[in-house]
């Protein structure tokens, strides 16, 4: 079966509409995906600037312990901690007095020194933030020491934000994450100083003393929106469903069509079966007419067989019988074709010589014709005319044409009907002539559509109801040109042996 346009274009807007969601879909989770490393990194930097104020703490508790600061184990817890904690890169202790000698990790310059001095008395216990100078990528935190107003030193940390977000996680080494760390001012640490990207997210470290910026974001590209074996799965997920639905769908419109012709067929047998039974009706002066004739001879054979049976010539009572018996079957058989006309009964589709059909109209048609003063010629070829097609049904739609053609022409001198039924190029051809009036111009173009009638009681379903008969067997019939002034009607149905090999 090939698939419509339509089937083909709406699977295409499928494809898409899932392609759409699954990149929103995507860049969602990546969207969230980012907003929950971001968080698990603030708390980490949170932790870690915890860690700094606690060192700070410590450093200021060892240096003012005594009166005078115990340089030696100052420097050693001082650098253990830059040995454990590489992002602590530098740890002075700055006495006040400008004149005390600093105690620190490294080098300290003259200036730096007045800074933090000028820091750590303008401290009034809270921890101050502030640029390394001279250093890029870091920071200094300097708290004064002890947490007095006495305090007698300047203690400083000097940090390397590169380090402190490195090793944050597998997240953040990805292509297309970026993340920056900027002091509070905004002026940038560490990363990209303003994370671009499709999705981003923007923080401040949970720090009373560092509280830092955290920005980070994420480039996200098609690869990420439509990773391709997902992706790929998707569209064939979506591709089977739909065809799937599409076949469900059309096997039941398919099966709706079935029923639907099954109710057409069974109504078209019950209006066949009634247009039957009012033709019959029609036909009861007729049959009174055909079974007269019978009846009035077996009358006559059953008295002439008493009067021979009287006078002792039983011999000659035989041929009498005999005559009666032949009278009696024809009557019968009258009886039998009437019968068959009113009996409903399932259609059949064996091989049938037409020209029974024509014989049979014949007969049913003789008396009404005589009565109407109407004369009919049928002629029939010498050979058998086999179609396939129910023999009632076909019976029934050349009847409704000859009765037509008799209604046409009652009444008329030299009325006159010719019915003529043979074989021609692979079809049986059955015409029927009559030198009427012709079919009323108003009615030509609806002839065939139920209840196109100009007879007073007319239904207008003979000729809808014949065309149709036909038309199941894959024959036609039609109003054509004929050769005189009144209707010709034809009925051309395939000729059995037309269409498969005759066995014998
Ligand atoms: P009905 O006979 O009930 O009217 P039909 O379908 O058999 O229904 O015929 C429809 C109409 O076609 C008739 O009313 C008549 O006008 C026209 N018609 C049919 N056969 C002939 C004919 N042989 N000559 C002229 N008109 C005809």
């Amino acid at each position: 079966m090939r698939a419509r346009p339509w089937a083909i274009l709406a699977w295409g807007l499928l494809l898409l509409l899932a392609i759409g969601a699954m990149a929103l879909w995507q860049q969602r989770s990546l969207a969230q995906e980012l907003e929950r490393e971001s968080g698990a990194l603030n708390r980490l930097l949170s932790q870690r600037a915890g860690q700094h104020d606690a060192h700070l703490t410590a450093l200021s508790a060892i240096a003012s312990a005594s009166a005078e600061p115990e340089r030696e184990l100052f420097l050693e817890v001082a650098s253990t901690i830059t040995h454990f904690y590489p992002r602590i890169d530098d740890v002075q202790l700055v006495p006040l007095d400008a004149q005390a000698p600093v105690i620190g990790t490294g080098p300290l310059a003259p200036d730096l020194a007045d800074r933090i001095r000028a820091a750590a008395r303008a401290s009034t216990g809270d921890i101050a933030l502030m640029p390394y100078p001279g250093r890029a990528h870091h920071y200094l935190m300097v708290k004064r020491s002890p947490n007095t107003p006495a305090a007698r030193y300047g203690l400083a940390l000097g940090i390397n934000a590169e380090k402190l977000v490195d090793e944050a996680g597998a997240f953040w080494h990805r292509p297309g994450v970026v993340l920056a760390l900027a002091m509070p001012d905004g002026r940038p640490l560490a990363g990209q100083s303003h994370p671009s990207g499709v999705v981003r997210s923007g923080r401040v470290i949970d720090s009373a003393s560092q509280p830092l910026i955290l920005e980070t974001g994420l480039n996200v590209g098609w690869a990420d929106r439509l990773p391709p074996a997902p992706t790929a799965l998707l569209l064939a997920l979506v591709s089977l469903l739909y065809w799937a639905a599409l076949g469900a769908w059309r096997q039941r419109a398919r099966a709706r069509v079935v029923a639907e012709q099954a109710r057409i067929n069974a109504l078209e047998s019950r209006l066949a079966h009634a247009s039957r039974v009012n033709a019959l009706g029609e036909m009861a002066s007729g049959l009174t007419h055909e079974l007269t004739q019978p009846l009035t001879a077996i009358l006559a054979q059953a008295q002439a067989g008493r009067r021979l049976a009287a006078s002792g010539q039983g011999a000659a009572l035989e041929s009498v019988l005999d005559g009666m018996i032949a009278q009696a079957r024809r009557a019968s058989a009258i009886l039998d074709r009437f019968r068959d006309w009113s009996r409903p009964r399932p259609p059949s589709n064996a091989a049938f010589d037409l020209r029974e059909t024509v014989r049979n109209v014949q007969a049913l048609l003789a008396p009404k014709a005589a009565s109407s003063g109407v004369r009919i010629e049928f002629s029939v070829p010498g050979d058998p005319v086999l179609v396939r097609a129910d023999p009632v049904e076909m019976e029934q739609a050349a009847f409704n044409l000859v009765r037509n053609a008799i209604e046409a022409v009652e009444g008329r001198a030299d009325a006159r009907i010719a019915v003529d039924l043979r074989p021609q190029g692979g079809r049986a051809v059955l015409d029927v002539v009559d030198n009427g009036p012709g079919v009323a111009p108003d009615i030509r173009a609806d002839l065939f559509t139920p209840f196109a009638t100009t007879r007073e009681g007319g239904m207008g379903l003979g000729l809808a109801l014949s065309r149709r008969l036909v038309e199941r067997i894959d024959g036609d019939l039609d109003l054509i040109d004929g050769p005189n002034p009144g209707a010709t009607f034809r009925m051309a149905i395939p000729l059995a042996g037309a269409q498969e090999e005759d066995p014998s």
